[in-house]
């Protein structure tokens, strides 16, 4: 299986408690590289475009405000069948449903304050990446 790429964010419920270390560590350990990232505050607007295929979800505009409450890291993850691998070591959406031993298991704080985001196929990771960083900013 070739090297794949996805897009990750560590969000701001876990960049307030300090666990960018600890949530990295577990991304690392799973065999995925971490091959860019930045920390940003992101704006409404920021968010807003995002998420925008969320835009009719009831919970829109709360899951944007609370992306722009404080900052996030922004990252390019690469590995063998990183987008499906990720989300793997991510978990459910909604912790009280997240396997042992995965980041939201371990850090989330609710469904909407879970910790990171990762890409959910090949194409929006494609997309996400292009979002935030410029081919000089990714080293693989
Ligand atoms: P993901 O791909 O596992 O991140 O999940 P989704 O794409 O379905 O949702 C995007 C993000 O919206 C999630 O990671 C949560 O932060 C938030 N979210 C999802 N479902 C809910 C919900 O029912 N309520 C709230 N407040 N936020 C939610």
């Amino acid at each position: 299986m070739a090297l794949q790429r996805t897009l990750s964010i560590i969000k701001p419920d876990a960049t307030r408690r300090n666990i960018t270390g600890a949530i990295n560590a577990l991304i690392e350990r799973e065999g995925l590289r971490i091959i860019a990232q930045k920390r940003l505050l992101l704006t409404q607007k920021h968010a807003e475009k995002f998420y925008a295929v969320h835009a009719e979800r009831s919970f829109f505009n709360d899951l944007c405000s609370f992306m722009c409450s404080g900052p996030v890291v922004v990252q390019v993850l690469e590995g063998v069948n990183a987008v499906e691998q990720y989300r793997k070591v991510m978990g459910a959406t909604n912790p009280a449903n997240a396997d042992e031993g995965t980041i939201r298991k371990e850090f989330a704080e609710s469904i909407e304050a879970n910790s990171v985001h990762g890409s959910d196929s090949k194409e929006n990771a494609a997309i996400e990446i292009a979002f935030f960083f410029s081919d000089m900013e990714i080293v693989g």
